[in-house]
């Protein structure tokens, strides 16, 4: 890009301007004069290593890392640590710089977090496995230093602001993550204004149409809100003041992705939705008196309008999970409307805004005590999740994020928070995996209950167990908890796996009496024959006795082959229009046939059942086929126009099954060509070199014949698809003095 001279200065002015603008931005956390020469030491590094990279927009680069690190210091309300990483984010990935350079430069913690940061940027990508994965790789960081999470969602919001001048497919996978994992996990992280504004812009650019409808609307009815606003929070203020009380009346729109989740999952029209906007009062006062104060600001307001009973929340007394404090109610206005209140403390909204950041300031330092225990949690959650479950990792944390909340006491009076619905085992598994295990019942309220009993919020909770007691399967059909779901399924497939394990060796054992040899094969016949799914569930069965020895003796007495068989045509010919099949004509049967949904797909090497290509007709892949059920030799695959058709099609109408080859990974089948000519010098070279150097097939056998200047020439090839046997016998038949070029069939080979 060529810049001029007077260009050039003008943007490092404006670079430098907004350098000043962070520092503003960060002036109440760094005080200490010192701190401020190492964000200047930061950010000069920045600059000269971003200086010859420009973003799609056109920009200087290092506008990026200054707006993260803005949001970093203003919006979440993080450090000096912090802020320098985050003019740093991008260098030890995009530039020269290296993590020992950060350490050596900024100390070890700074590096650690570059370094988290480096391995979460470029992994990401919108397929659901690998997103899933990575969800498990941001949530190991982020326990080693949480500040790599934030400013990582800083990050993304800076690129979400930023997004017009992305390409649109890049628009809506970075949209789609957003909406996905990073709002969230900024809603899980307590950054309440953060979730809805990258929910907002995920929205734009998802669904831009319902995003502008919406925002129109709310631009047309603001001036109508804004008066009704005035005129309802009037008496309030009068009232408050009066009281000498000290507060700051707002009133907050509801965020556009929100009012769209309304309409669409209650089907409320726009002008319908009474809480598009809620009234908020911030109380200044002491950290002592909030709770009292919120309470007579409430009693006061509810004294001017009529609150609707069922609309009182209180996140005051039971702070949300994510460290939501808030006291809300609903109330009536003179126009008839239902209007939402919220009271809260200066502190509460400052927590509610930017999140735990904030929740730290107050409590200080070492008050990181509620983050700790969220970590903790997902920490578990983690542990007790194998590689590759990944993704119902995200499910249920997904499923913990969305559900409301109950608040529950231990014995002790300790707090507990769960998802709505839990049941007395959720609390078990919350209090310890082992108290779950082996969980009896519980004492609700000093009542006996079972362990299925749902909780209500304020419930106190007292836990019987007994060593004896196991995780049984009809647990997961009440638990709620992605905890307890997770450990009930894992102590659930260890304990079958140990009596599989078991029960395999009896197999082998009883086997052996009856001087038989174990095989798999068997074993997967055994899984038809007493209707079971997996091996896992043959051996469990065979472990816990629910099978004997008397079935098994059975099995192979006499229903080893035929069960094969009937389990072939229960498979396949489930639908008693087949079995009425009467022998009408063949033709009529493969009619009907097509009509069928259960076919067995061939060449899936998934596909349990078992088939082998027919002898008469060789199919391969392509030809149109049937599948035919044998006594003894299980399906055999004929073509539709194979000689034995008609007679199979119309004497045995109810063996016969829809069968149809899958794209994918065919390995090659052996089929007969015969090709007659007139025999001149070096035939046989030029059709064999045609054959395997230019179409890439192998000969398995070949003999050509000569007689009276014809030549007469059979081979077996292997090919994979009509496709390109057909593409083969045009190229053969090209070869100057080939008459003519066919596929051998049984019959006709024979003649
Ligand atoms: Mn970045």
């Amino acid at each position: 890009m060529n810049l001029t001279e007077e260009a050039l200065l003008l943007e490092n002015a404006e670079i430098l301007r907004r350098y000043r603008g962070l520092l503003r931005a960060a002036s109440k956390q760094i005080s200490d004069p010192a701190d401020k020469k190492k964000i200047r030491k930061a950010f000069n590094l920045a600059l000269d290593a971003h200086k010859d990279m420009r973003r799609k927009s056109g920009e200087p680069y290092i506008f990026h890392p200054i707006a993260v690190a803005r949001i970093v210091a203003e919006e979440i309300g993080l450090g000096t640590t912090a802020i320098i990483a985050s003019v740093l984010h991008d260098t030890v990935e995009d530039t020269d710089l290296t993590l020992d350079d950060m350490e050596r430069l900024f100390g070890k913690k700074v590096r650690n977090i570059i370094d988290g940061l480096t391995k979460i940027e470029g992994v990401f990508d919108f397929t659901e496995s690998i997103q899933a994965e990575n969800f498990k790789k941001i949530i190991l960081t982020l326990s080693e230093d949480v500040r790599v999470i934030l400013i990582k969602i800083a990050d993304r919001l800076h690129n979400m602001r930023t997004l017009d001048h992305m390409r649109r497919d890049k628009q809506l996978k970075i949209a789609s993550e957003t909406m996905y994992l990073y709002a969230p996990l900024a809603h899980r992280l307590g950054l309440f204004n953060i979730k809805s504004e990258l929910e907002d812009l995920a929205l734009r650019y998802l669904e831009p149409d319902v995003y502008n409808e919406i925002e129109q609307k709310l631009q047309k009815s603001k001036e109508v809100r804004d008066r009704f606003i005035t005129s309802f929070v009037g008496p309030i203020r009068r009232a408050l003041s009066a009281d000498n009380l000290r507060f700051d009346v707002k009133g907050r729109t509801k965020s556009i992705h929100s009012i769209w989740n309304k309409i669409k999952n209650k089907g409320v029209p726009f002008d319908e939705i009474y809480d598009i906007f809620a009234i908020r009062i911030i109380l200044d006062v002491v950290p002592e008196k909030e709770k009292a104060e919120i309470w007579r600001t409430y009693s006061i307001i509810t004294d001017i309008y009529q609150p609707k009973p069922d609309r009182l929340r209180d996140w005051i007394s039971f702070p949300r999970a994510n460290g939501y404090e808030s006291l809300h109610t609903t109330v009536m206005s003179p126009t008839g409307k239902w209007v939402e209140v919220q009271i809260r403390s200066r502190r509460m909204d400052e927590v509610a805004e930017k999140g735990y950041a904030a929740h730290w300031k107050y409590k200080g330092e070492n008050g990181e005590t509620g983050l700790d225990e969220w970590l903790l949690k997902v920490r578990e959650l983690l542990d007790n999740f194998r590689e590759g479950e990944a993704l119902e990792l995200l499910d249920s944390f997904k499923l913990n994020l969305f559900n409301d909340e109950i608040y529950l006491f231990t014995p002790k009076g300790e707090l507990r928070t769960l998802p709505a619905g839990s049941t007395a085992l959720d609390f078990a598994y919350e209090i310890h995996s082992e108290l779950g295990d082996h969980c009896l019942g519980a004492k609700v309220n000093n009542k006996l209950l079972p362990l299925s009993h749902k909780l209500a919020s304020g419930d106190q909770v007292e836990i019987i167990s007994s060593s004896r007691q196991r995780p049984h399967e009809d647990w997961l059909g009440f638990v709620v908890s992605g905890k307890a779901k997770t450990r009930i399924k894992s102590a659930l497939k260890e304990e079958k796996r140990k009596v599989a394990e078991e029960g395999k060796e009896i197999l082998k054992r009883k086997l052996r009496r009856l001087k038989i040899n174990y095989s798999d094969a068997d074993a997967q016949k055994m899984l038809q024959h007493f209707g079971l799914d997996e091996p896992l569930d043959l051996f469990y069965q065979i472990g816990k006795g629910g099978i004997g020895s008397q079935q098994i003796r059975d099995f192979y007495k006499n229903e080893g082959v035929r069960s094969w068989y009937k389990y072939l045509s229960q498979k396949f010919s489930r639908n008693p229009e087949i079995k009425k099949r009467t022998a009408a004509g063949g033709k009529e049967i493969l009619q009907k046939i097509k009509q069928e949904e259960n076919q067995l797909l061939l060449g899936d090497n998934l596909d349990a059942v078992d088939y082998n290509l027919a002898p008469c007709c060789n199919p391969i892949p392509g030809d149109e086929v049937f599948g035919f059920v044998t006594v003894n030799e299980g399906i055999k695959i004929h073509k539709t126009n194979c000689p034995n058709a008609v007679s199979l099609l119309s004497n045995y109408a109810y063996r016969v099954i829809k069968a149809k080859w899958t794209g994918s990974q065919i390995p090659a089948f052996l089929v007969g060509i015969y090709i007659t000519g007139f025999d001149e010098v070096g035939m046989v070279n030029r059709i064999t070199k045609l054959i395997s150097n230019q179409m890439k097939v192998n000969i398995r056998s070949l003999s050509f014949d000569s007689n009276d200047g014809i030549f007469e020439g059979r081979m077996t090839l292997f090919v994979e698809h009509t496709r390109h046997l057909d593409e083969l016998l045009n190229k053969i038949k090209e070869v100057k003095g080939v008459l003519r070029v066919e596929r051998i069939t049984e019959n006709s080979s024979n003649t």
